[in-house]
């Protein structure tokens, strides 16, 4: 394609977005396809000779779209949402159009002085104190990742990175049985080993870390010779919702020297509106804190942002200055890949600017706050049924409930979710409660109606009674 093609076709990509947009509630939120229909239409190599555009577009019709999952339906309960408001798809388009590698001052200032200002607006916006400050990752995953090698690297005194971990003592870091999968993650790949990540049980109908079995185990492994390092603490679990107590965790970490990283990947958006801030009071004593504006914000995916109270620390644990990367003349700028695990960065700050602008943080507030309340009256509905119960009351938006029809009521709500997902309709997924298999309802997608909600209400009892 010559560049005198690209107006007419990116007009057409525009015009095909919206139109997508404007008809996702007329298709099935889950594909539909089976596994090797895709790879089975495509050819088993790459053309020798250039194709024209249009055919392309056909074919990326005909043989990829049936294999999308509509993550931007209405109807999207499953997981948690991964939004893309329009201002930052447009916002998106402007960086792709760019594709600035954003890895230092620079390598394209005003990216990298965007992203210092977003993150203020942002830390200001949760109500957390401007002791923090910000960075943007590509993933709440590569966040914990930064935040669990600085807890390993503070605890070893900076050695870490230099002499490897044998030899040392071997360093404990501690969690509730509630976390997301990315902290054993970190864990592994810091090389500190999933044995010396320790879960703790939890306590209350917000399943709270267990803060008394934590302050005992942190005891019985100093007395074993281990070396604590760091508390890693969530507020909304992928589960179902689970929230610590940050106030309880951090006087903890501060009495014990550890360092504590908060994963509000979730419901870290929800704290923009103060009303719920109760819910992760004590965050502004966290040493690291991750949410991701992607989730139920509105940005565009992929975008993660990291809260730090000490950034020498992550820069000290992760800042590599080869000659070829240094901005000589230039002292006082941010080299924002010294935060990071990658050196290469995309330009997400883009993204942020235009969706608070174009919404307002009210009108994003307003959001959040909707969807809260929606999902709460659906629950009370869905309690109001004589053949359902609500397993987990609402966390903002997620709640977990059970259908009570006959037989093994594992299997049967595990087949409930199947033939929703196989129906299209809406889209739903499960997990485990106390050893129950239960169905997680969230709502949190960005163009999603009350209408939406009560929709979904009356077709998970319609697909239920029809099993
Ligand atoms: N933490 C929580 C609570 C999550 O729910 C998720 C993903 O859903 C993650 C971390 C991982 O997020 P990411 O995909 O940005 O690595």
């Amino acid at each position: 394609m010559q560049w005198n093609e690209f107006e007419e076709w990116s007009q057409k990509m525009a015009t095909w977005a919206a139109d997508y947009h404007r008809t996702l509630r007329d298709r099935p939120v889950r594909s539909q396809v089976s596994p090797g229909d895709t790879l089975a239409l495509l050819p088993d190599r790459a053309p020798n000779d250039a194709e024209p555009m249009k055919d392309i577009i056909d074919d990326f019709e005909r043989i990829v779209m049936p294999g999308i999952t509509h993550w931007q339906h209405p109807r999207f309960f499953a997981y948690f949402p991964s939004n893309a408001a329009p201002p930052s798809i447009l916002a998106e388009q402007i960086v792709s159009a760019i594709s600035a590698q954003c890895m230092l001052w620079q390598t394209s200032p005003s990216a990298t002085e965007l992203e210092t200002r977003m993150l203020e607006w942002i830390c200001e916006g949760l109500g957390l104190p401007d002791a923090f400050t910000g960075v943007i990752q590509d993933s709440a995953s590569s966040a914990t990742l930064a935040a669990v090698l600085t807890m390993r690297e503070r605890a070893l005194n900076w050695q870490g990175n230099q002499q490897g971990l044998s030899g040392q003592k071997a360093i404990r870091i501690y969690c509730s049985d509630q976390v997301h999968t990315s902290i054993d993650r970190a864990i592994w790949v810091s090389g500190i080993g999933q044995d010396n990540l320790i879960k703790l049980p939890t306590t209350g109908p917000r399943k709270s870390i267990d803060i008394n079995a934590l302050k005992a185990v942190i005891a019985k492994d100093r007395a074993a010779g281990y070396l604590p390092a760091g508390i890693i603490a969530v507020t909304g679990s992928t589960g179902m919702g689970a929230c610590d107590d940050i106030q309880a965790v951090t006087e903890l970490a501060a009495a014990e020297g550890l360092f504590t990283h908060l994963d509000a990947a979730w419901a870290g958006s929800a704290m923009f509106c103060p009303e719920f801030r109760e819910i992760w009071a004590g965050a502004e004593n966290c040493d690291s804190i991750v949410f991701n504006p992607h989730k139920w914000l509105g940005a565009q995916f992929d975008c993660s942002v990291q809260f730090l109270r000490d950034p020498d620390a992550l820069r000290q644990t992760l800042a590599i200055r080869p000659e070829y990367l240094k901005t000589h003349g230039q002292q006082e700028v941010t080299d924002y890949s010294e935060w990071s695990v990658p050196l290469g960065r995309r330009f997400r700050a883009l993204k942020l600017w235009f969706l608070m602008r174009a919404y307002g943080l009210d009108g994003l507030r307003m959001r959040m706050r909707n969807h809260v309340a929606w999902a709460q009256k659906l629950a009370t509905r869905i309690a109001a049924e004589p053949d359902f119960e609500i397993v987990t009351d609402p966390i903002f938006s997620l709640f977990t409930f059970r259908y009570l029809g006959d037989g093994d009521l594992d299997d049967l709500n595990q087949r409930l979710v199947d033939h929703l997902n196989d129906d299209g309709r809406i889209y739903l997924t499960q997990t485990f409660v106390d050893g129950k298999k239960v169905i997680r309802f969230q709502v949190g997608q960005f163009d999603c109606t009350e209408d939406d909600v009560s929709f979904a209400f009356d077709t998970i009892l319609q697909v239920a009674r029809a099993l």
